[in-house]
């Protein structure tokens, strides 16, 4: 399983589409991908191989910011509705997950007992609580990090938010996720294989982080809010 996540000047699809590709060798049972554009999120997802999700994407969509996922599936059967991403109810907000939250059936009852799934897995109560405390007034930094704090397990995550096209929201607790940073363009993956081909500098990120990611900037913090500076180092891979 795998995260690939892009921001910048070029056309998201094809970098999301083949960094999966490179991190097929991790295994994975569906994938799919959501671009943000000015005309809203655009999600492709299939169950099976990535060839399958390629053909599932309408190509004339073009769109400067994305997030992939390759499933391998702990919560619900391998299908196109467990495969992510996954939205909350309102389908303002789009997030991709490799890990497990393990108290999701406590969380489920109680901060949404009147919320009817769209799926099978512990993935959807990150994306349906955070839509609950936007809901309830915070912006969607201060909601990721309410909900971060509140979940219990391994999580590698990538969120977009409808309202806010220039900007990635990640973060990572046991689960492996680096900044790739790039002139004019950054991107979140798993392995640095998976973004070999655009960018060789890459920032890790510890447990508990995220990060804000724009096209020009990389904003690390930890989940009180403060700002985490860390250096980018050079991965030395073949392209
Ligand atoms: N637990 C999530 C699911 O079953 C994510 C699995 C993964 O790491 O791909 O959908």
């Amino acid at each position: 399983c795998g995260i690939v996540g892009y921001i910048g000047n070029n056309d998201s699809k094809e970098i999301l589409l083949k960094g999966l590709e490179k991190l097929e060798y991790r295994g994975y049972d569906s994938a799919g991908i959501a671009v943000i554009n000015s005309n809203g999120v655009h999600i492709f997802k299939e169950k099976g191989r990535i060839a399958d999700l390629r053909n599932a994407v309408d190509h004339s969509v073009k769109a400067n910011a994305g997030i992939g996922h390759t499933r391998w599936a702990t919560h619900g059967p391998p299908s196109k509705g467990n495969a992510h991403p996954h939205q909350g109810s309102a389908a303002r907000l789009t997030l991709v997950h490799n890990g497990v939250i393990e108290n999701y059936d406590r969380l489920k009852r109680e901060y949404l007992p009147n919320v009817e799934l769209n799926s099978e897995t512990d993935t959807e109560i990150i994306v349906q609580l955070m839509e609950l405390f936007v809901n309830e007034g915070l912006n969607t930094e201060e909601a990721f990090r309410k909900t971060l704090t509140l979940l219990h397990g391994s999580y590698a995550l990538a969120l977009i938010d409808e309202q806010n096209v220039d900007t990635i929201l990640v973060a990572k607790n046991k689960s492996p996720l680096l900044v790739g940073l790039g002139d004019g363009f950054n991107v979140v993956a798993s392995d640095a294989m998976a973004m070999i081909q655009v960018t060789n500098q890459y920032v890790e990120l510890m447990d508990e982080e995220m990060v804000i990611v724009t096209k020009n900037e990389v904003t690390i913090k930890n989940l009180a809010g403060a700002v985490v500076s860390r250096e980018p180092y050079t991965a030395e891979l073949d392209a």
